[in-house]
């Protein structure tokens, strides 16, 4: 195991952070795979930290025993930033409070720039091919400049996933059950990694706006295909999915240990450890559109009262909730517009006018524009 620090810009004088990544497996270049693996890019959403700390001991263990095929980076603390922001006692971890930004948006996509700088290189072999993005995407990475902590963070982050085989983001939601986002093109292969995880939604996009991480880690292999791929094989080399590995206080050694073996059992399924991983158990619930999923807004002020659990299925009119006015004595009820699996839910119990409660995973892609949570 080697450990990297990659320093960022200090946003303050006497003030300078650093990523840690740990790295395993062969130091052969290109010639194996690479995985690369963080966690809590929302900083406060710790459920994947801790993954992540199971996931070096394994990692440690499996390259002692030689049993490494691919290489790995790990990165358990992806926003150390963001983890020291804290607004009279309360954690808040999703947006950089001097900005605005969300943690998890606006990571730098290089599609023209490389098409650009590769156009009179590629060939009719689709692994030559391949190499030359993985340097190309690293020599532009390299090149970008940061002007403050957060774009630095971005961009270190950047610079160690960008040339990956595979990348598995580690999140959580407010409260929820298991579920991922992943792209339809790349589900085939995430699927087995669903089955082990036991992810109860499977959320899947091209495009769901806002250039978040896992996007803009696959984003020039889909921006060439299509500037090239009628002229030149691209492969699709790269995948990424987004696990969410339930509410933000599931945090405890026995979930954690059982996710971070659901990913070993992946890795090893796929090839990337040596070893025969266990079967697969059945899928949950089938992957679903992004788009398909429906928001639940509280459409007026109150305490929200919950009528069903995360998990359960819910048909269109089901109540789900409702919100409470003890003044006027008024019960407005939640209803469900649409089949499909309740996957996530706030975890506050009183709602703002308009506020977002509840989240279906449904089947009918009716929503456009921006697909995530905002
Ligand atoms: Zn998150």
């Amino acid at each position: 195991m080697q450990v990297h620090h990659h320093p960022l810009v200090g946003a303050a004088l006497g003030t300078g952070r650093a990523i840690t990544s740990y790295r395993f497996g062969p130091q052969d270049g290109d010639a194996s795979p690479k995985v690369y693996i963080q966690a809590s890019l929302h900083a406060d959403e710790l459920p994947g930290m801790v993954v992540a700390w199971y996931l070096k001991r394994h990692f440690a263990g499996l390259e002692t025993a030689g049993r490494l095929a691919a290489r790995i980076v790990l990165v358990p603390v992806a926003n150390p930033a963001g983890l020291n922001q804290h607004w009279f006692g309360a954690q808040m971890g999703r947006f950089e409070m001097r900005s605005g930004q969300d943690f998890n948006r606006r990571f730098p996509e290089i599609g023209p720039e490389l098409a650009l700088e590769l156009k009179d290189r590629l060939t009719a072999d689709p692994a030559h091919n391949a190499r030359l993005i993985r340097a190309a995407l690293r020599g532009q990475m390299a090149a970008l400049q940061a002007h403050t902590e957060l774009e630095s963070q971005r961009i270190e982050l950047m610079k160690l996933a960008c040339d990956a085989d595979l990348v598995i983001d580690l999140h959580c939601d407010w409260e929820a059950v298991a579920h991922l986002y992943t792209t339809p093109n790349a589900w085939p292969a995430i699927e087995p990694l669903a089955r082990y995880l036991g992810s109860e939604a499977q959320l899947l996009a091209d495009v769901s706006g806002g250039e978040p991480f896992d996007e803009a880690c696959t984003a020039a292999w889909r921006y060439l295909r299509g500037a090239f791929d009628d002229r030149f094989p691209i492969p699709m080399a790269a995948r990424s999915v987004t696990l969410e590995l339930r509410g933000v206080r599931d945090v405890s050694h026995d979930m954690a240990a059982r996710d971070a073996q659901a990913i070993v059992d992946y890795l090893t399924h796929i090839g990337m450890i040596a070893g025969e991983a266990p079967e697969p158990p059945p899928l949950r619930h089938p992957a679903t559109p992004l788009a398909g999923c429906e928001y639940v807004h509280a459409p007026v002020s109150g305490v929200i009262l919950h009528r069903r659990d995360i998990g359960e299925t819910v048909r269109a009119g089901d109540i789900i909730a409702e919100v409470l006015d003890p003044l006027d004595d008024r019960l407005v009820p939640l209803i469900a517009q649409t089949e499909g699996v309740l996957y996530a839910r706030h975890w506050t119990r009183f709602a703002t006018a308009g506020m977002l409660v509840a989240r279906i995973a449904g089947e009918d892609a009716a929503r456009q524009g921006d697909l995530l949570v905002p």
